[in-house]
């Protein structure tokens, strides 16, 4: 292996042993959560590796990194999540390699990734973001849809063509009651995904916890951790 390969082997099994050690201590099957690696900032070359080494699922959040790398890695049998906020001139592109969309997060957009997924002939799956540091009906600074707006935004993703309603995504808020309350945050999420089932009931991925709270979002019943930096490293310039 080249010495970048056993170092992405060397950090998936660190992350694996903690997924599995918060799944045992939440009492939950190991199977219940997906790992995500989230690569931006890094090169095709390590997505290739990470395929290697039987990773299945990862996440880019700038469209024009993206793009270049899904391209160079169309061979492989992955499953690629966009994570980042999504401008609607963007979602062109997008759905032509993104097999879900995690920050769906107002009507417009939606509107936009339907037209662009029917065009394009692909089925888009969609998270709602749910921003927890915004009120109620309000928006997130880093995007998202406040708690009181999920309902409305599902009823137009179910009814838009091309488009499947798959869950909620949440990143952990850096202000606002669930500052620093990682574990609360990712519980207030799992009500709200227990809300949203009820109307919608194949809409059942929940998808929290990063690098630093992964253990928290397992604990509260994420099935989707979305891990980066622990895997790739720690990344070289923001994003
Ligand atoms: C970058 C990013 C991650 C991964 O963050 P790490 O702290 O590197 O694990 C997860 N989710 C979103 C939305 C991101 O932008």
């Amino acid at each position: 292996m080249t010495d970048r390969k056993t170092e992405l082997a060397e950090n998936l099994a660190k992350v694996e042993d903690r997924i599995a050690a918060a799944c045992a201590a939440a009492g939950r099957k190991r199977e219940e959560v997906t790992l995500i690696a989230v690569t931006k900032t890094y090169p095709a070359s390590d997505v290739r590796f990470l395929s290697e080494l039987g990773v299945r699922h990862v996440a880019e959040n700038k469209d024009q990194d993206a793009s270049p790398k899904a391209a160079e890695c169309a061979d492989l049998p992955l499953t690629w999540h966009f994570v980042g906020q999504l401008q609607t001139n963007k979602v062109r592109s997008v759905v032509c390699y993104a097999d879900v969309v995690q920050s769906v997060d107002r009507p417009k957009l939606v509107t936009a990734l339907s037209k662009e997924a029917v065009r394009a002939g692909r089925d888009v799956g969609c998270l709602l973001q749910v921003a927890l540091d915004a009120g109620e009906s309000g928006r997130g600074d880093r995007g998202g849809v406040g708690p009181g707006g999920i309902e409305e935004l599902a009823g137009l993703v179910a009814d838009s063509p091309g488009l499947r309603l798959d869950g909620l995504m949440t990143v952990a808020p850096l202000t606002g009651e669930y500052a620093g309350r990682e574990r609360a945050a990712f519980e207030r999420l799992m009500d709200l995904s227990t809300a949203l089932r009820r109307a919608h009931p194949a809409a059942n991925m929940v998808s929290a916890g990063m690098s630093a709270d992964l253990e928290q979002a397992v604990a509260a019943g994420a099935t989707h951790v979305r891990v980066g930096s622990a895997v790739l490293g720690v990344r070289p310039r923001l994003g």
